[in-house]
């Protein structure tokens, strides 16, 4: 069984069972040890993590930076530490 040593705080059934799945960053490039710091992961199905990187910013992906960014703001800080972390608002 394929695991991994990170963590999501918003996937509830998010584990370290990878199997079959992929573990999306959701601010990725630069941001993506950021994304592992604060646990912004989301595993999901190949197909799925495809349209995601596809459409950046637009449906699904914009979905997931929206509720990274309120999980940010309710427990770490405001827009503008936000941004500083992220480069930009979402919401
Ligand atoms: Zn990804």
């Amino acid at each position: 069984m394929k695991k991994c040593n990170v963590r999501s705080v918003v996937q509830d059934d998010f584990d370290d069972r990878v199997d079959g799945y992929v573990i999306h960053h959701i601010f990725p490039g630069s941001r993506r040890k950021t994304s592992e710091k604060y646990g912004y992961l989301y595993k999901l199905t190949p197909d799925v993590h495809r349209l995601v990187h596809e459409h950046p910013n637009k449906s699904i992906d914009l979905m997931l930076k929206r509720e990274a960014q309120r999980h940010f703001e309710r427990h770490y800080g405001d827009r503008n530490d936000f941004i500083r972390e992220f480069g930009r608002s979402y919401l």
